[in-house]
């Protein structure tokens, strides 16, 4: 599978004498460290990220060996005379806990790069989106793969969040530096022109999770009262003997607005306290009654 990241750009500027050999190595004409810029990008980590996924620590060494040399381009700009920037040295570290990949990457000082250049110092083109391809994703609840087990990502099962855990790396592409806003719009516009949007996706893209499990959780309690109105109003339609037989009240009651629902109900309640008096008066069956209480039973 395609996974793409964002990662972050720390500034440093110029470079060691060994950061320079390996410069050299990759460059086709042999660089001085005045023609040369050099950042560091965290890339990868292990830690569950804002798609509730997750790098496997196991998996690192590896992807930090397939980013090496990889090219970095400006604004998804993928052509030959857009790549602007090499990784030349990755390596797995850790800190606080977490293990993470750090890349050196450099560019040419220079013309346009010089703007670039002024924009990761000012922090404008500090996110940088990495791309990679997996070869498996596994549930964090389980181990089964990823989608297998019904597990879903962002869900928690006995106080425990489901991720998806990135296994066994297959290649690493391109890194390209994006303008943080830019990049959230362009996210945006891709998703809504594709057509496959959901609020959950946009919801997980954009922090908004807690508010929208809320909006779930009052969605689910509106349906439940929704199917509360319709078998109301089915038991009364039985009760008060309409004449139409179970399936076809529950078929009309479940195309109808739960507005109309409440008017209903309403109203074959009241039909029915008024037929009530009425039955007992005439001393009704037994059956009737029992019929009718039922009725009531929800
Ligand atoms: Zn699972």
């Amino acid at each position: 599978m395609q996974v793409t990241k964002a990662a972050e750009a720390a500034t440093h500027g110029t470079p060691s004498p060994l950061q320079m050999e390996a410069i050299n190595a990759l460059a086709k004409a042999a660089l001085t460290p005045e023609q040369v810029y050099v950042f560091s990008l965290r890339l990868c980590d292990d830690q569950m990220d804002r798609d509730f996924e997750r790098f496997d620590p196991a998996a690192l060494p590896e992807l930090a060996r397939l980013f090496r040399g990889k090219t970095g381009v400006v604004d998804h700009q993928w052509r030959a005379e857009k790549q602007i920037a090499r990784i030349f040295e990755t390596q797995v570290l850790q800190e606080d806990g977490a293990s993470y990949i750090r890349a050196w990457a450099y560019m040419r000082r220079g013309g346009e790069n010089d703007q670039i250049i002024a924009d990761i110092e000012a922090g404008i083109k500090k996110e940088v989106s990495v791309g990679c391809a997996m070869g498996r994703a596994v549930c964090s609840i389980c181990g089964s793969d990823y989608g297998s087990c019904g597990h879903q990502k962002g869900e928690c099962y006995d106080g425990q969040m489901c991720c998806a855990i990135l296994r066994e790396p297959m290649d690493a592409y391109e890194f390209s530096f994006v303008a943080v806003p830019a990049q959230r719009e362009a996210g945006v516009l891709k998703a809504a022109g594709n057509g496959d949007v959901t609020l959950k996706t946009l919801a997980e893209r954009f922090g908004a999770q807690r508010e929208y499990r809320e909006l779930k959780a009052l969605a689910e309690l509106g349906k439940q009262y929704q199917k509360q109105l319709q078998d109301s109003v089915v038991r009364l339609g039985l009760a008060l003997d309409l004449g139409a037989p179970e399936p076809v009240l529950r078929s009309i009651a479940a195309g109808a607005k739960a507005e109309d629902l409440t008017v209903l109900k309403t109203a074959l309640e009241e039909r029915l306290a008024e037929s009530m008096p009425l039955t007992r008066q005439l001393g009704g069956t037994p059956a009737r009654e029992e019929g009718l209480e039922s009725g009531f039973l929800i």
